[in-house]
């Protein structure tokens, strides 16, 4: 299977030889660190051995991808913040100070952004994740806008925000945005075939479902039609209520954990008409604990109701077993075996099932420009 031409199809929503098994979401694990000597923190700073890390999914698990980097500070260190890589495998990287922390309107993007901290690490290790690989999927990453803005304001002060002064919270989001376009735009140089834009902080527990489309929906669309490559949103937690936002953005995919049900997602998905496929949603609990059963009719559940990229609900914990990706891989492998992808055509085919939730009119909406919004709930 040419597995770059297979996942560009699956981002096409065109017919695929198999739903690819390519992990959209980080997959650095302790194992693959032990493999490859790749470990952290050397894998945040040393391009090779970034390298050596984000290979180590696809040589010893089968996964359909080289993912890289491997933390969401990247950004924020080369705005200026202060980052501790931190010395143990198992820990990810952390911001301890930053220039605009309980600051919103100081929030700048420096005219050397591109060239600080470990951006161009992450540039030189694609290039070389590239001509290593030629025939495998190369998956990028950075954070979101909000998410940014979060780190580097602080989460609670921009909470506070939110609700004093959303129209300042608006421009800061935007000049988040606009450093995250730089990142696309270098990307867009890098041959790379897929990309994850990591947006936790949009959960409908941080940001009110009804601020939306006030606060991200511009500065994330823009960064979707900064992309010449195929950009996945990921947004962490149940995204069942901001499914129609996050659908109708303009991106080539969605990822969402595995609280959310892919044939609701594929309903709206429909409904909205939205080219967005849909990414996940195997959980990232059952691949930690090497639950390999459950990864196993996850993996088939998620395919039958019409997963289009299947893969982790989350980024996968570093302590997870490279067996447990393996199986994932496996379990796709033998859906196709088992002959069971006519139940996914059936299913994609008529969207006409009757949808497994309650259709819930909301009580109130302020929606200056939302679309008509209804708020769905999955029956138990
Ligand atoms: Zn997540």
């Amino acid at each position: 299977m040419d597995l770059i031409d297979n996942l560009a199809n699956a981002f096409a929503g065109k017919e695929v030889e198999k739903v690819p098994a390519a992990s959209i979401v980080s997959v650095a694990l302790m194992e693959g660190m032990e493999k490859t000597g790749a470990g952290f923190p050397e894998s945040h700073t040393n391009a090779e051995k970034m390298v050596a890390l984000g290979e180590s999914a696809h040589k010893y698990a089968g996964v359909e991808s080289i993912n890289l980097p491997f933390d969401l500070a990247i950004e924020a260190e080369a705005m200026g913040c202060t980052v501790d890589l931190r010395d143990a495998n198992e820990h990810i990287p952390e911001i301890t100070a930053s220039p605009f922390f309980d600051d919103l309107s100081g929030v700048e993007l420096c005219d050397d952004f591109l060239s600080n901290g470990r951006i161009p690490v992450v540039a030189e290790a694609c290039q070389i994740a590239r001509e290593k690989y030629p025939d495998v999927p190369l998956i990028s990453g950075q954070i979101g806008p909000f998410t940014l803005l979060g780190q580097i304001v602080g989460i609670e002060y921009l909470m506070k925000c939110l609700a004093t002064n959303p129209n300042e919270v608006k421009v800061a989001v935007n000049k988040c945005a606009d450093a995250v376009i730089e990142v696309v735009k270098a990307y867009n140089e890098l041959d790379v075939q897929g990309d994850c834009m990591y947006e936790p902080s949009i959960a409908a527990d941080l940001l009110p479902p009804e601020m939306f489309d006030e606060i991200v929906k511009y500065p994330l669309k823009r960064i979707a039609d900064a992309a010449d490559f195929n950009i996945v949103l990921h947004v962490c937690g149940d995204t069942t209520p901001i499914l129609e936002h996050t659908l109708d953005l303009g991106y080539n995919g969605f990822s969402f954990e595995d609280c959310v049900n892919v044939k609701e997602a594929n309903k709206i998905k429909y409904d909205l008409k939205s080219n967005t496929q849909l990414v996940g949603n195997v959980a990232t609990d059952s691949l930690f604990k090497g639950d390999f059963e459950s990864i196993r009719e996850e993996s088939f559940r998620a395919l039958d109701r019409g997963i289009d990229i299947l893969g982790s609900s989350c980024c996968v914990p570093p302590g997870t077993p490279l067996k447990a990706m393996e199986v994932l891989v496996k379990a796709r492998d033998e859906y196709y075996e088992l002959g069971k992808q006519e139940t996914r055509f059936k299913n994609e085919k008529a969207l006409s099932w009757t949808p497994s939730y309650i259709d819930v009119p909301l009580p109130v909406a302020n929606c200056h420009n939302m679309p008509e919004h209804e708020e769905r709930k999955i029956k138990i």
